[in-house]
């Protein structure tokens, strides 16, 4: 893993064409006509406007895009017009095809003491972190996600439409509450979800958080591969080399074996992996927003740069897709320029 400020604005911080602001939130982008040509900024509380020379990169992700791009009158005209806001530019697209993966977790007990859960009590948890301040080494230098792969669902499935990872602790509530014993889980999510969801607006107020609907497994297929994920887990999870350590099944557990079982425990667990994406989508298609270069059809002066131009989820975490779509947009701009 490398961070993405410390390896690309660190090297060029001090540049005299570059100025950073932290602190700082945009409250809208302006538009003469259909022509972006600043932002509105509130920098250390003071609202500020802000021209640009050439054109603005838009890269808020894949919530907060589209959100400031309706609260500056761009989407779909009702909508707007229902928040009360002017409309600049009629496009349907923005903030819908909202995407990401949802990932059910396949949980055992563990009957060694070799997990996370070691780390919960006082000491062992205090003695990990000096050990990390001091060296750089020990329990707290491991993301943990370590061990993940892809198979097919069934095999009736053309490639590969899971990933899988391995965790060597119980996951609780987004890792907010602490495991009570010892266990390990596969978190087990399908690649490419039909369900789509969306964006909107609250209000026009650019504070107050926009209403995201994900719409998850409203697709029938995202729940049967959800269930198919499952079977598979529970076979992984059952091979001679996790003997040693393979204690009872505590999610969904052996109990739950019919599909109107695993669906219950599907719908009651499964959680996000923390990857929306598609919200401001690349194409030529009516509700397309940008184009192959980035730029918003049917506006001047402005690009979007981050998850959000993402067509159709990849079979990855996105991250690193999300910083090939950087790189690929740093070109572009390069060379229009
Ligand atoms: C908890 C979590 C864990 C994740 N784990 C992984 C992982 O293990 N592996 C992986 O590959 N991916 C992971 N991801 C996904 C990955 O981080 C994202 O896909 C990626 O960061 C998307 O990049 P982005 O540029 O589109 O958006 P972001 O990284 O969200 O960047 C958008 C930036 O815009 C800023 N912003 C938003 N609105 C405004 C505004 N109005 N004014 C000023 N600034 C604004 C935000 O503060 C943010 O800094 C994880 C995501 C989360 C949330």
């Amino acid at each position: 893993r490398a961070s993405v400020s410390k390896y690309y604005l660190n090297p060029v911080k001090n540049r005299k064409n570059l100025n950073i602001f932290s602190n700082s939130f945009v409250e809208k982008i302006i538009f003469e006509g259909k022509k972006a040509i600043g932002i509105e900024v509130k920098i250390k509380n003071k609202v500020k406007k802000i021209y640009a020379e050439k054109e603005l990169i838009l890269s808020c992700g894949s919530i907060n895009s589209p959100q400031l791009l309706m609260l500056s009158g761009v989407g779909d005209a009702e909508h707007l017009k229902a928040k009360g806001i002017n409309v600049v530019h009629d496009l349907k697209g923005v903030g819908k095809n909202l995407q990401d993966h949802l990932e059910t977790y396949i949980q055992q007990e563990c009957k060694t003491p070799d997990t996370l859960y070691t780390y919960t009590k006082l000491i062992p948890k205090v003695l990990a972190g000096i050990q990390w301040f001091l060296s750089k080494s020990g329990p707290c230098s491991h993301s943990y996600l370590e061990a993940g792969g892809f198979a097919k669902s069934s095999p009736e499935r053309k490639i590969e439409n899971i990933q899988f990872h391995f965790f060597p602790s119980f996951v609780i509530d987004h890792g907010l509450v602490n495991p009570s014993s010892h266990g390990y889980q596969l978190h087990a999510s399908p690649n490419h979800p039909k369900s789509r969801g969306s964006i909107t607006l609250n209000s026009s107020d650019p504070y107050d958080h926009p209403k995201i609907l994900f719409n998850y497994l409203e697709h029938e297929d995202d729940l049967r591969q959800t269930r198919e994920c499952i079977h598979v887990a529970r076979k992984i999870l059952s091979q001679p080399s996790l003997k040693p350590y393979s204690g009872k099944e505590v999610g969904p557990g052996t109990e739950a074996q019919s599909d109107e079982q695993l669906d219950e425990y599907i719908r009651s667990k499964a959680e996000t992996a923390y990857h929306p994406c598609g919200t401001l989508k690349m194409g030529i298609d009516k509700m397309a927003v940008v184009d192959e270069n980035l730029r918003i059809h049917g506006l001047q002066n402005i690009r979007v740069v981050d998850a959000s131009v993402i067509p159709e989820i990849p079979s990855a975490n996105l991250n690193a897709p999300t910083l090939m779509i950087a790189e690929k947009g740093s070109d572009i701009i390069n060379s229009s320029n």
